[in-house]
């Protein structure tokens, strides 16, 4: 068995019995780490460039469920409209949109996360709480027939106080419940909470989280080509 199938073998045992889902957050990692953690089972994949996904599911199995967890550009949303499975970060009813556009011309519905902004930084993307009421009390996101909104995602502040962490994430589940009540009473397939990351998956967890994206802790420090 090799490191990271090691280290993905210690994650999924933490995991069971718990229903969370785990994303493998494989990028800026080579295709043969992928494959090692495929050969072990694992075969959700979480990638952020849009031109290192496309890579990689030409040479990779089939059977990989392609998350886009990073800031996706609208006139890129083209390329991975074919086959990806899940989009964590929408951030825009533009975006929202131009998925559902690409969508529709090869003839699916993909699942999408809308993103929260809660951390405390600048960087972040994502709809403040009150965005996010606002564009789900309006009507344009239903007429959207080739996107399903499946549920929230956000990223905590980057920080070693873990009570705000705690607070973040617990302000998420509280509105993902809220949006529920509201919007998708009736619907079961809105029941993805996807949240936390190696540094704080423990705490995500605890607060409800029911999908974790977890790279550095299965394939060990990224190495950032031209940084
Ligand atoms: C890179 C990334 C992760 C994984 O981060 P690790 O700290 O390596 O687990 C999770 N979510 C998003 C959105 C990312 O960009």
């Amino acid at each position: 068995m090799t490191a990271i199938q090691k280290n993905l073998r210690e994650l999924l045992t933490e995991l069971d019995g718990t229903g969370v889902q785990l994303v493998a957050v494989s990028k800026y990692h080579p295709v043969e780490m992928l494959q090692e953690a495929y050969d072990a089972g694992q075969r959700i994949f979480g990638e952020s460039h849009v031109q290192e996904l496309d890579e990689k599911e030409k040479v990779l199995p089939k059977d990989i469920e392609w998350h886009f967890i990073g800031h996706l550009q609208t006139n890129k949303v083209k390329y991975i409209a074919p086959y990806v499975s899940l989009i964590h970060a929408v951030d825009t009813l533009k975006l929202l949109k131009e998925i559902n556009k690409q969508a529709a011309k090869v003839d699916r519905v993909i699942d999408c996360l809308l993103q929260v902004h809660v951390a405390k930084e600048e960087t972040k993307f994502g709809f403040l709480p009150d965005e996010l009421r606002e564009l789900l009390n309006g009507n344009e996101w239903k007429e959207l027939n080739n996107v399903k909104i499946r549920g929230l995602m956000c990223m905590a502040t980057n920080t070693d106080d873990s009570l705000q962490i705690h607070r973040e994430f617990y302000e998420v589940k509280v509105l993902q419940d809220e949006l529920k009540d509201r919007h998708f009473q009736n619907d079961s397939m809105f029941n993805i909470l996807s949240m936390g990351m190696s540094d704080d998956y423990q705490i995500a967890i605890e607060e409800g989280s029911t999908m974790v994206r977890v790279g550095s802790k299965i394939f060990g420090e990224r190495y950032y080509p031209n940084r």
